[in-house]
């Protein structure tokens, strides 16, 4: 049927009987989970159905079948840490962070379900839910008198597939009434993978709408030096890599100094190191000229009405 010629590459997976009773179907279906972990891959062509990967399997089974029972009953915490202005010792703003209080298995860590739930897509629903929460939040405090500082918000790269983005983010301060400024949308580096083109007008929406943005884990595997050319962002987040290395590495430093500098001369981008453990990284980066930090040398993520009694 086709003129062209196709490069054929197989792929495997592999169960070792183990048990000589367990039925032929399981033990393909399992060889077939395995080949599903490779398939594709340009590295290797085969994998193993093995105590690893069963752990895997069924630990992500065991959180795609509660998630929505989960949102539902309101598992899902706000935490916030604050973001603070490193000449002054200001808290000028705080991050949402997500935490899952489970029934039986306690407090559940982002790093357990995020990367799941941007594969199977489920981080759309846990971002707006977390969104809402903190816009929810924002109003109760503006209500009650207080003066609090805008607060951060991770967006997942797969709401760029949305057009609607957009108006769905102002519609929600509309239901707050709140300034558009006091959410501030943060997005990954991996953010950038998808289309950019889109990614780039959606923005730009977002923008004239008078949100604000930072980029997030700035520095690690995939610097988008072009994008920061495209879009304005308001703060460039340094992952916290390079906030471990930046006492020890002189070379950690001449790369954050310019891009210090690099951020200076966009306008008025402010730089935020990330992971702040202690007070000589906190004197380095002052002196190659930071001006935000986060981490837990100043607070650690708190559940949100903590937060408030001490920071609002
Ligand atoms: P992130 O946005 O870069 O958040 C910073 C992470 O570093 C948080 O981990 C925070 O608890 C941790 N951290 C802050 N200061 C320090 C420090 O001084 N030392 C150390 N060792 N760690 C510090 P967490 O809360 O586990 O979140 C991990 C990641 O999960 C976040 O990284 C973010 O990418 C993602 N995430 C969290 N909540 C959400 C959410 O609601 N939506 C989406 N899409 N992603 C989220
Ligand atoms: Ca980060």
């Amino acid at each position: 049927h086709y003129s062209d010629t196709f490069r054929v590459k197989l792929f495997f997976g592999i169960c070792p009987v183990e048990n000589p009773r367990t039925p032929a179907h399981i033990l393909c279906d399992w060889a077939y989970l395995a080949q599903k972990t490779v398939k594709g891959s340009d590295i290797v062509n085969f994998a193993f159905y093995d105590d690893a990967l069963r752990k895997r399997l069924h630990d992500e089974s065991y959180i795609t079948d509660q998630m929505y029972e989960a949102l539902e009953k309101h598992q899902f915490k706000l935490f916030l840490q604050p973001k603070v202005e490193i000449s002054s010792g200001r808290i000028v703003g705080a991050v949402a962070l997500v935490r899952w209080q489970h029934p039986t298995d306690g407090l559940i860590l982002p790093g357990r379900f995020i990367p799941l739930f941007e594969r199977n897509g489920f981080i759309m629903r846990l971002d707006a839910y977390i969104w809402e929460q903190t816009c929810s939040t924002l109003r109760t405090w503006l209500d009650k008198k207080y003066d609090p500082t805008p607060i951060s918000v991770n967006m997942s790269r797969l709401h760029f597939n949305d057009d609607d983005l957009p108006s769905r983010l102002v519609s929600l301060m509309n239901k707050y009434n709140l300034p558009r400024h006091m959410l501030e949308l943060e997005l990954t580096e991996s953010a950038f993978f998808a289309n950019e083109p889109r990614l780039v007008r959606l923005m730009d929406e977002l923008r004239a709408a008078g949100f604000v943005f930072s980029m997030d884990d700035f520095g690690t595997s995939f610097s988008n030096l072009e994008l920061l050319s495209q879009v304005h962002f308001d703060t460039v987040k340094f992952d916290k890599s390079l906030t471990d290395s930046i006492v020890d590495n002189p070379k950690t430093q001449i790369l954050f100094k310019a891009a210090v500098s690099m951020c200076r001369e966009f306008g008025d981008t402010l730089t935020l190191a990330e992971g702040i453990e202690n007070e000589e990284q906190l004197k380095v980066l002052q002196k190659l000229g930071c001006q935000l930090g986060q981490g837990y040398y100043f607070a650690r993520p708190l559940p949100e009405d903590e937060f408030w009694e001490r920071y609002v």
